[in-house]
């Protein structure tokens, strides 16, 4: 029997201090599970540093080891989707971070769930890593998406796991460019297992993804699998005009009954004209977070572009 062929799917973006130490631990992890056939599919999402000249040379070293590199940085999401489009081949796909916060040793634990029938396979950080404002940002957008969207997303799951080869096809298959991976995953349906592990924190380097980039990955999850946004927001607009209406009768009323009306004050007029703003100002700003999804999709454009593939028949 063949043995498995497995890929691991890793999107770099200035990676040059993790790099000498993931390829050495991902080789040691390889050394330990020799009935497996791994590969590693290094995307490099247009770097500024020596990133890609680096996986160059460690696909020259080691043949397992193949390169994708992007014409520019096209994102974390691009990358990874530009890793599983050509991941078509492998019966497994592992996707993980480049900076060793999902770390290699827990690989073949990954395999081994799916050796026993998981189609996905979903690591579980056990414990996070992230500390203060960045954590609060994940707790609270983790809230966030489980009330608004009916789609379970696993708690504690990022990037880390596995997918089987049909799995890697029906995520190949989906349209949309907008894609936010956790929640794709999980609408992927297959049959799944959990792995717990310790995430740890990244090995050297910054982090690349700004705050900013972290909020419009969230804004991604909820926008492209809820609707709910618009749906209050016409609740809203209902219960305001219909307090509109009652005041309006109330003073007409009044009038008829000629009771004297009382000048409303410049203060509540100036708080109703800001808060009536403010409340049309955030519904138009939710339409077009939904027209501008719309607009992207229509576009048609390609998510990225390669620039450079070693190892690749
Ligand atoms: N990354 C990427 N393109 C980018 C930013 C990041 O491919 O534009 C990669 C990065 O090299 C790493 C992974 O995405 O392998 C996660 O990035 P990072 O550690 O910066 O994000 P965080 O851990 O804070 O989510
Ligand atoms: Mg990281």
């Amino acid at each position: 029997m063949n043995p498995p062929k497995v890929a691991l799917v890793i999107p770099a973006y200035n990676e040059t201090p993790v790099l000498p130490e993931l390829f050495a631990r991902l080789t040691a992890v390889f050394a330990g599970r020799t009935d497996v056939a791994w590969s590693v599919i290094m995307i490099d999402d247009g770097s500024r540093d020596a990133t890609a000249a680096m996986i160059a040379a460690q696909c020259e070293r080691d043949p397992r080891f193949r390169l994708l590199a992007l014409s520019r940085n096209f994102g974390f999401q691009a990358a990874l989707m530009a890793g599983l489009e050509h991941a078509g081949e492998f019966d497994a796909v592992v996707t993980m971070d480049a900076d060793l916060q999902d770390p290699p040793e827990v690989i073949p634990e990954l395999v081994t769930a799916w050796q026993n029938g998981a189609g996905v396979v979903l690591a579980v950080r056990r414990t996070r890593a992230e500390a203060g404002l960045r954590r609060v940002g994940f707790d609270l957008f983790h809230q966030l998406f489980g009330r608004l969207v009916d789609l379970k997303i696993e708690r504690n799951t990022g990037t880390f796991g596995l997918l089987s080869r049909a799995a890697v096809a029906a995520f190949n298959r989906l349209p949309e460019s907008h894609r936010f991976f956790p929640g794709l995953r999980t609408w992927l349906g297959f049959p799944r297992t959990e792995v717990l592990y310790d995430r740890q924190e990244r090995a050297a380097g910054e982090p690349g993804q700004s705050f900013l980039r972290l909020l419009r990955y969230a804004f991604d999850g909820i926008f492209s699998f809820s609707r709910l946004p618009l749906r209050l927001l016409t609740i809203c607009g209902m219960f305001i005009a219909s307090l509109g209406f009652a005041v309006g009768l109330f003073f007409i009323v009044r009038r008829l009954m000629g009771i004297e009306i009382a000048q409303v004050g410049f203060t509540t007029l100036v708080t109703l004209v800001l808060f009536l703003g403010g409340v049309q100002l955030i519904g138009i700003g939710v339409l077009g977070e939904y027209l501008g999804r719309v607009y992207d999709e229509v576009k048609r454009r390609p998510n990225y572009i390669v620039k450079q593939r070693i190892g690749f028949e």
